[in-house]
């Protein structure tokens, strides 16, 4: 080790390969598929070529959620409850899988739904609380996907009973179209960035947390429906914010309150005692709440934008707002790529800063945070440059 060189320590990124099956409509065109998967080996034909890659989780197209959640993402759930921060990415080209494997479908539960489950079945006991925010980062601003509409939107949610579906739906997408309210992300010197108007909302059971997916993902397909295929271009980043209900036995210590730290106290009793805290004490006040928020673990799940617009988008160069788009696109994964890329080679300088999503994220990626990566990829021939592009980009990071 270089003296006076920082070596920034953390595990390897834990990489899974999930091949899907063939869509009805490319079945009518490729009848073979272009790539295999044989134990932990994709073998892609490309030109009549056979090429090899190794991944140590491979699931191959008769897979499904579950099996995906057992093989890989159960132990990112058992770390976020060891207390790890925790990220689940979500990488690979446009319709290669990314939100059938997160979110699911009608037919099956996501990885996402599958975690909600176990951390509540782990929770008997009630000792912890289960937050959960919901944005989107379009652009490089970022989007809070559970907000509210407020005034404008009371008419739909209050009165929706006054307006026919048109009429709603019209009225919501120019709240959502009017509102792109961007989002501030700031850092805090001991906590990293964050987004200080972002909406948490706490869920105890899974019907809790179905309500919570469904807004947010609905706000998500009305500003996809005025941005033309917004959400493969966008990146959305669903996160649970983890905390133990009872107070953290060193702010008991330090404020005296002689409250066992075992005690099991609502968040109105922890609320109560921060708030009973006298103007004199304000930094105590503002560091016991840091502290609180430091006892947080959060697991977050990213559904990456599309991996193949960077070079979609390059070549409608002269069309500006896609070309800015373009670049942003570029930025947020070109960042990531060169976050792990950094990661993995243990640099000093880790480039979290260079984009919105590698930088809301610096906490939960590297170092001591747990980094998840499933790459989604297709079989159809038509596709097998994009889905080398993935298994290349897959393989930098493991
Ligand atoms: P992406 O999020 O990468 O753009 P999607 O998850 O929307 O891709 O998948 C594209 C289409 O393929 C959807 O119709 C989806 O239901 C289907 N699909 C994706 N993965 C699977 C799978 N493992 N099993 C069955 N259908 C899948």
């Amino acid at each position: 080790r270089t003296p006076g060189k920082k070596v920034v320590k953390g595990d390897p990124i834990i990489t899974g390969i999930r091949l899907r099956p063939f869509l009805e409509r490319e079945s009518l065109i490729d009848d073979i598929s272009a790539v295999q998967i044989f134990e932990n080996n994709v073998i892609c034909t490309q030109n009549g070529r056979p090429q090899i890659f190794k991944f140590t989780n491979c699931f191959d197209a008769s897979a499904n959620n579950k099996d995906v959640y057992d093989g890989m993402i159960r132990s990112a759930v058992l770390a976020s409850l060891q207390g790890y921060n925790t990220t689940v990415l979500a990488y690979g080209q446009t319709a290669s899988g990314k939100s059938h494997s997160i979110f699911g479908s009608s037919s099956e539960e996501g990885i996402l739904s599958l975690s909600i489950d176990n951390l509540i079945t782990m929770n008997a006991n009630h000792h912890l609380k289960f937050e959960l925010s919901f944005l989107e980062i379009y652009n490089e601003k970022v989007t809070d996907l559970l907000a509210t509409p407020t005034t404008s939107n009371e008419h739909v949610t209050n009165k929706s009973t006054s307006f026919s579906k048109t009429a709603r739906t019209h009225i919501l997408n120019k709240f959502v179209s009017n509102s792109t309210r961007t989002l501030e992300i700031r850092e805090h010197p001991v906590l990293g960035p964050y987004v200080p108007d972002l909406k948490y909302i706490q869920v105890k059971t899974k019907e809790d947390f179905q309500n919570v997916l469904n807004l947010g993902n609905q706000q998500r397909s009305v500003a996809s429906t005025n941005a033309n295929q917004r959400s493969s271009r966008s990146h959305a980043i669903f996160t649970i914010k983890i905390s133990r209900i009872d107070i953290p036995q060193s702010i008991t210590k330090r404020l005296s309150f002689g409250v066992n730290s075992n005690t099991n106290l609502t968040n109105t009793h922890k609320t109560s005692i921060l708030s009973n805290l006298n103007n004199n004490k304000k930094n105590a006040k503002q560091q016991a709440q840091d502290e609180l928020e430091a006892q947080c673990v959060r697991l977050n799940f990213v559904d990456l934008a599309g991996s193949e617009k960077s070079q979609q988008f390059i070549r409608s160069k002269g069309k500006n707002d896609r070309f800015a788009e373009s670049i942003h696109i570029n930025q947020s994964l070109s960042t990531l790529r060169n976050v792990i890329d950094a990661l993995s080679r243990q640099q000093h300088h880790i480039p979290y800063r260079d984009s919105s999503l590698t930088y809301l994220l610096k906490n939960s990626l590297g170092g001591d945070a747990k980094t998840y990566m499933l790459a989604t990829i297709s079989p159809s021939s038509t596709v097998i440059d994009e889905t080398i592009n993935t298994l290349r980009y897959a393989g930098l990071a493991a």
